[in-house]
């Protein structure tokens, strides 16, 4: 299913519903950091190289969390008047030449604590 159909099956869902009135960006940005939180709550005190999330009970909740970011975010994106396909790639083109992979490669550092790019 592409992008565009998946928000119009969203909106379809919020407006049976009426929903929309609630439906601000604000808000809905703000359901969107909620969702993500949930996502990360599933992770929580997970220990590093033990199982993630660290309860298999919560894994199958992780999925759900997952769509329920994207969900928020589809209709955030909607209600805002985001092309989020052409957003999403003109963000990626500049990590891009933010990040060009053959110098990189392997390395965790955000672009400005390269040293050796500095003129
Ligand atoms: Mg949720």
């Amino acid at each position: 299913m592409r992008l565009e159909d998946l928000q119009a099956r969203v909106r379809a869902f919020s407006d049976a519903r009426d929903w929309a009135q609630f439906h601000s960006p604000r808000n809905l940005a703000m359901a969107l950091s909620v969702e993500a939180n949930e996502l990360l709550a599933l992770y929580l005190w997970a220990k590093d190289g033990g199982p993630q999330p660290a309860e298999p009970g919560r894994v199958p909740h992780v999925a759900e969390e997952a769509a329920d970011v994207l969900i928020c975010l589809l209709n955030f994106a909607d209600r805002a008047g985001i092309d989020l396909e052409a957003a999403m790639l003109a963000k990626l083109a500049a990590a891009e030449e933010k990040y060009p992979a053959d110098r990189v490669r392997g390395q965790a550092r955000k672009y400005d604590e390269y040293p050796e790019w500095k003129k």
